[in-house]
């Protein structure tokens, strides 16, 4: 199964959410104003998020 994950201390939050207008599954979501992660294990480990996180900030891992 592919795991994500998130740094919560790099992510821009609310300034951002990047992550989350471009992940195909809707993996990201926000709750409040952090984003969080959802269904991982819908994840396709398409990783166009790793491609757009200004910060860096999301790791896929197969
Ligand atoms: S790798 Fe693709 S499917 Fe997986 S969380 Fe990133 S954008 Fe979404
Ligand atoms: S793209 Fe990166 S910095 Fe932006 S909301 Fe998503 S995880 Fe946070």
């Amino acid at each position: 199964m592919v795991s994500v994950n998130l740094d919560q201390d790099k992510c821009k939050g609310l300034e951002c959410g990047e992550c989350i207008d471009i992940c195909p599954m809707e993996i990201f979501q926000f709750e409040g104003d952090k984003v969080t992660i959802n269904h991982p294990e819908e994840c396709i480990d398409c990783k166009v998020c790793l491609d757009i996180c200004p910060n860096d900030c999301i790791s896929v891992k197969g």
